[in-house]
């Protein structure tokens, strides 16, 4: 039982600081310094273990927040750790991904500062790995059935991992070199550190699961193989479908979608072998001026490595308002709030531009030079151009972030014969099942660009449907079901 008047004790949420914006930028590492064990505890004391704990329900994995916010008061890291793994595969990265989507719906937010849920969510987890109790959960027994996980991102990582528990021998198929999806390329080092994932990869591994990087499946391997190889199929290969700026110029150099950028940053990191003889990878910031056009998370992911390219400016651009300060009223309680936020890349520097919309990119030899945009203003839901606000900004690197329209659809999908939804993703059943009975999907490739904790969701929702379809009945949980959307 939780502390009744804990949040009276401790009235101030805590977080740990961020390291000093000149320091950080001297290197990749994760921003954020250590949070010492007293803090931690007294801000678990905050939680009031709520007759109804709104936060379970902001939270997609259903995560036991309450029990584990207690288990911290108390010092019992250990039981805190299987808590939480009962409900999530992947805290460490939840807990430096995740938007927190708990945290809003926290019930001391109506009028104070909520719990710090995802802190101390990470705190459980690096304790729990730092101690060495993170160990293999091996199957009690192999039911000998084959399972093919196409796509190494959270969502194929989730439900692999409870498919090999479950008995199955699983293989994940990753066309890229390394195995993670967006966990590795996407994501950089200053958010979560490489080492992280793959410590969790060496213990999928010991648990028996096979990874087998460098596959295209649909091109290396095809789906007929797939089929005869494999008793089912569950399909996470993401929405790695960009969303294009198709106006003049765009065919300019020095135009790059942002995961076209990225993933040299991630490398540059690993260690590979990919700078040129100016000692940077083909895609760099370095000496640069930047524009970023897109504003959200994937923009400031940019914005950051820009940073630490040593660009010479950066402006991020977004077509939307800027957010209020504080909740917005059409988003109140326990609701994810519209409000503006200032990431950890937006505190190191650049200028973010808000209602603003790019018309041409120009150039000369071939290159981007500069763009030509103008302010806009929302009239009857559509964006209408400022009169007179044209204006013109120098840029020789543009890095487009504005998000994914679905699943690229050629190969694996098409050869497959696997029905969409109106959105172009790949619809399923009840059961994550798609319309080709023993194929399976899982994340953004059946939901669209979503976020890490809904991939490990439906992650581990998909391995209940395919167990259930290779066993007849399954123990596994699924938290969630896929929302409706029409097939055609
Ligand atoms: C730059 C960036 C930053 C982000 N930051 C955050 C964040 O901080 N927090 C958050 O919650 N969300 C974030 N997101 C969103 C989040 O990363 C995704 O929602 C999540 O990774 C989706 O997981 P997934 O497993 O469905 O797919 P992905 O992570 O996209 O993985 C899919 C994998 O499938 C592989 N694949 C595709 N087709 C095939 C094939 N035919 N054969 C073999 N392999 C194939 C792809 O190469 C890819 O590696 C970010 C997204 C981007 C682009
Ligand atoms: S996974 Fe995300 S939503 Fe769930 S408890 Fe952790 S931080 Fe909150």
């Amino acid at each position: 039982m939780a502390d009744p008047s804990g949040f009276l004790k401790y009235t101030h949420r805590e977080l740990p600081k961020r390291r000093p914006v000149p320091l950080r930028l001297r290197d990749w590492n994760e921003v954020y310094e250590d949070f010492d064990e007293e803090t931690l505890r007294h801000q678990a004391t905050r939680c009031m273990d709520c007759g109804i704990p709104f936060c379970h329900n902001g939270c997609p994995l259903g995560n036991l927040i309450p029990e584990w916010n207690d288990l911290v008061r108390r010092g019992r890291f250990r039981d805190a750790i299987e808590r939480l793994h009962a409900t999530n595969n992947f805290p460490d990265f939840t807990g430096r991904l995740c938007p927190a989507p708990c945290e809003p719906a926290c019930v001391l937010g109506i009028n104070q500062d909520p719990v710090t849920i995802k802190q101390i969510e990470l705190e459980i987890i690096d304790r729990a790995f730092d101690e060495g109790w993170v160990e293999p959960v091996r199957p009690h027994c192999e039911t000998g059935k084959t399972v093919a996980v196409v796509g190494s991102g959270p969502a194929g990582l989730a439900a692999a991992q409870q498919l090999t528990r479950a008995g199955h021998k699983v293989t994940v198929f990753e066309r890229d070199d390394r195995i993670g999806g967006l966990l590795r390329y996407g994501i950089p080092e200053f958010k979560m550190e490489k080492r992280i994932l793959d410590r969790r990869l060496e213990q999928m591994r010991a648990e028996g699961t096979e990874f087998r990087a460098g596959v295209n499946v649909g091109v290396d391997l095809t789906v007929e193989q797939l089929r005869a190889d494999f008793d089912a199929v569950v399909l996470a290969g993401g929405a790695t479908a960009a969303r294009d700026l198709p106006i003049p110029g765009r065919d300019l150099d020095g135009i790059h979608q942002a995961m076209e950028y990225l993933p040299w940053g991630n490398r540059v990191q690993e260690g590979d072998d990919v700078l040129g003889p100016d000692g940077e990878p083909p895609i760099t910031a370095k000496g640069k001026k930047v524009i970023i056009i897109g504003g959200g998370d994937t923009g400031a992911d940019c914005l950051g490595t820009a940073h630490r390219q040593g660009a010479a400016n950066i402006h991020q651009f977004e077509i939307m308002p800027r957010p209020p300060e504080t909740r917005a009223e059409s988003t109140p309680w326990p609701m994810y709030p519209l409000m503006y936020r200032v990431s950890s890349a937006h505190e190191e520097g650049g200028e973010r531009v808000f209602s603003v919309n790019t018309e041409e990119f120009v150039g000369a030899d071939g290159r981007v030079t500069a763009l030509k945009a103008h302010e806009v203003t929302m009239r009857d839901g559509k964006f209408v151009k400022v009169e007179d606000s044209d204006f013109e900004l120098e840029a020789d690197l543009v890095l487009l972030a504005m998000g994914f329209v679905g699943p690229e659809q050629p190969g694996l999908l098409t050869d497959l014969g696997v029905k969409l939804t109106d959105r172009g993703n790949v619809a399923r059943n009840d059961d994550f099942e798609t319309s080709v009975p023993g194929v399976f999907v899982a994340g953004d490739m059946g939901r669209g660009q979503s976020l890490i904790v809904w991939a490990i969701a439906e992650g581990r929702a998909a391995a209940a449907g395919v167990d259930r379809h290779l066993m007849g009945a399954s123990a596994l949980p699924a938290p969630i079901k896929p929302t409706a959307a029409p097939i055609h």
